[in-house]
């Protein structure tokens, strides 16, 4: 069974062409919805997040304080990859258990940060989405309802899409003037034909 990570700046539509992929079938695994969900059941990573952060990074009911997590971790790289590298063993971990029980000729595994943290390393192709950041702002601000200056905050905190093009196997241009859909077609039957 063929691994394939999907990545991607914010807003540039990664989780929208996962979509299309579960629509025909193929498992997808959300490293980055996992991610939020270990932190609240994750055991070794609530006794790691501990140690660091001091107990009051959960609240009382004991799930993850986010806001204090998020203003923890917001103006300093070091402590981001420091939770980085307390969550993203777990992930991993999780997401090899998932991937055995699956039963389809590939799955797909995406995640904002892939080539940042290594793991594309232990995939077999990786996509890579891109977007003009001006689209994807727009998108964002639509979505989550933020400010420009929020969203474009978060595009300077990530790698740009030239590094990461270096790197990918196949790169989709969500810019709405290709169609996609061939595209993802296309790329199903070369995944399924060597899964
Ligand atoms: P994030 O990293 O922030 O989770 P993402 O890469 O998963 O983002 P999506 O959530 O798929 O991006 O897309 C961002 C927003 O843009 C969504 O609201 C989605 O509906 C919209 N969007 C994405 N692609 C298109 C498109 N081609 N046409 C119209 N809207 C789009």
């Amino acid at each position: 069974m063929l691994k394939i990570g999907i990545t991607g700046g914010i807003g540039s539509g990664k989780s929208t062409i996962c979509n299309f992929f579960k629509l025909i079938g193929i498992p997808v695994f959300q490293a980055d919805v996992d991610a939020k969900k270990l932190l609240n059941e994750s055991a070794i990573i609530r006794g790691k997040m501990t140690l660091y952060f001091g107990s009051d990074i959960y609240l009382p009911n004991q799930t993850i304080d986010r806001k204090k997590l998020a203003q923890l971790i917001f103006n300093s790289p070091s402590l981001l990859e420091k939770v980085n590298s307390i969550v993203h063993p777990e992930v991993r971990k999780r997401f090899f258990e998932w991937s055995d029980q699956q039963k389809t000729p590939y799955i797909i595994h995406e995640a904002a940060i892939l080539f940042e943290t290594g793991f594309a390393q232990m995939m077999d192709y990786n996509i890579l989405v891109t977007a003009p950041k001006q689209q994807r702002t727009a998108w964002v601000m639509n979505r989550d309802n933020s400010s420009a200056k929020q969203v474009e905050e978060r595009m300077s905190k990530q790698w740009p899409d030239e590094k990461k093009e270096q790197l990918a196997d196949f790169i989709i241009k969500n810019n709405n003037q290709e169609l996609i859909i061939p595209v993802l077609l296309e790329l199903d039957q070369k995944f399924r034909a060597h899964g």
